[in-house]
């Protein structure tokens, strides 16, 4: 027997009511943004995501699925949504119009990872950016965007981490002053962080072993270090935060797994803080646009996962609204009746009612049966004697009263 591949899930009928709930809370608060929809291949170059993640990344290093086509290109499912949104913004010359330009995306993401609750290999992202300026407000967009969207999910007991991280001016100083203090201790990080602390040091922050923590708790913090710029940036962030009410912490170990953020990133983070816990994370990408080729292009952008979603509005009992279903189910008993089933399911689908019918030969009580267990509010019953005279038995599946009437009179009946 096969099964699913490691880290990977069917979405079955009985889930597909959270994913459709969240689908469509995507699609409202987008619309009210201003945010239009682009869908992205699923794979790229490999190089696209190399060059903007960065080479030293956990991404590129360890999770991304890369292989070699039949042409002998290099491919790449996509571990993230950043990148191809934006190579698309270049591809096809999105800078001739007006700026900033506001996508968004919804789609699969592939990164090679060791499988637990709320880490898969194969898992779906909703994604928005804003390309094309450097306003502060536009993070605060951004950030709000985030905040409401969750709230309209109905999670509660969210947190909003925030933390600025400077631009190719500052990080340098404040890359050094890392690299001092985490001289001190060199003895006492985990192994990562050992390798870490020449190639990526800001990843230090974020490690999640307990003794690593412990030490970044003290390192010097990056908002001690940002260019005048970036610290009148952020400050002009804070205020509008403040303006649009949401609550912010600022985390000075908030520095994000990807190399292109520069300035603002934050997170949204539920109550029970873990490992894989974060629901979704954004920050600003000054500088990726022209790494990948454009002009110098400011842009600001957000990723949430939706199977984490899905877990925390199970966690916190959220309802979400049912799928609709056929409305009416029929049920036959013999040849000629089994004709007429036919033909009158045809019918009331073209009227726009949805109709299951049976199929097979089940007795009636088997049908009633199967009819209860789909949800159907209707259940038309036609037999013998009811072909003859051009009728039909029209059951109420909550009362189970039903009555004859004439089969032309169905529709009225059913949509009114
Ligand atoms: P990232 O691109 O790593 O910032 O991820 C954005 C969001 O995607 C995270 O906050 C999670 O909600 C979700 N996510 C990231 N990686 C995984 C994964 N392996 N499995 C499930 N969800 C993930």
């Amino acid at each position: 027997m096969y099964r699913a591949p490691r880290g990977t899930s069917d979405i079955l009928p009985k889930e597909q009511a959270y994913w459709r709930y969240i689908e469509q809370k995507v699609v409202n608060i987008c619309q009210l943004y201003g945010y239009e929809r682009i869908d992205v291949p699923a794979f790229e170059d490999t190089g696209l995501f190399s060059r903007s993640i960065g080479e030293e990344t956990d991404i590129v290093q360890k999770q991304m699925y890369t292989f070699e086509d039949r042409g002998g290109n290099k491919i790449t499912l996509r571990p993230e949504g950043t990148a191809p949104v934006c190579r698309a913004y270049l591809e096809h010359g999105m800078h001739n119009l007006p700026q900033p330009v506001k996508l968004y995306y919804i789609g699969s993401i592939f990164r090679y990872e060791r499988p637990q609750a709320g880490r898969y290999r194969q898992h779906y992202q909703f994604g928005y950016e804003a390309i094309g300026d450097d306003d502060p407000a536009l993070d605060a967009e951004v950030i709000d965007m985030a905040w409401q969207f969750f709230s309209s999910l109905n999670l509660r007991h969210l947190s909003l981490i925030l933390n600025s991280i400077g631009c190719k001016q500052c990080r340098p100083g404040y890359l050094a002053a890392l690299k001092s203090y985490y001289a001190n201790y060199i003895h006492d990080l985990c192994s990562d962080c050992k390798t870490r602390l020449n190639r990526n040091p800001l990843r230090l922050l974020d490690c999640k072993k307990p003794v690593c923590q412990q030490i970044a708790d003290s390192a010097p913090k990056s908002t001690d270090y940002l260019c005048p710029q970036c610290d009148e940036h952020f400050k002009r962030l804070k205020r509008y935060l403040g303006l649009l009410e949401i609550p912010f912490e600022i985390n000075h170990r908030l520095v994000r797994g990807l190399d292109y953020y520069t300035r603002t990133v934050f997170e949204v983070q539920p109550e029970a803080e873990g490992a894989q816990s974060t629901l979704g994370g954004g920050g600003r990408y000054d500088d990726l646009i022209e790494e990948l080729g454009g002009r110098p292009t400011p842009a600001i952008g957000f990723a949430a996962g939706i199977e984490r979603i899905i877990l925390n509005l199970k966690q916190q009992d959220v309802p979400v609204p049912t799928l609709p279903r056929p409305q009416v189910f029929i049920a036959n008993i013999g040849d000629e009746a089994r004709d007429e089933a036919i033909k009158l399911t045809a019918r009331l689908r073209k009227s726009g009612i949805g109709v299951i019918e049976a199929v097979g030969d089940k007795s009636l009580k088997a049908q009633l049966r199967q009819a209860n267990n789909l949800g159907a509010s209707y259940t038309v019953i036609i037999g013998d004697q009811e072909v003859k005279t051009g009728t039909v038995i029209l059951r109420d599946m909550t009362t189970s009263q039903q009555k004859t009437v004439p089969s032309s009179q169905l529709e009225g009946l059913l949509l009114g």
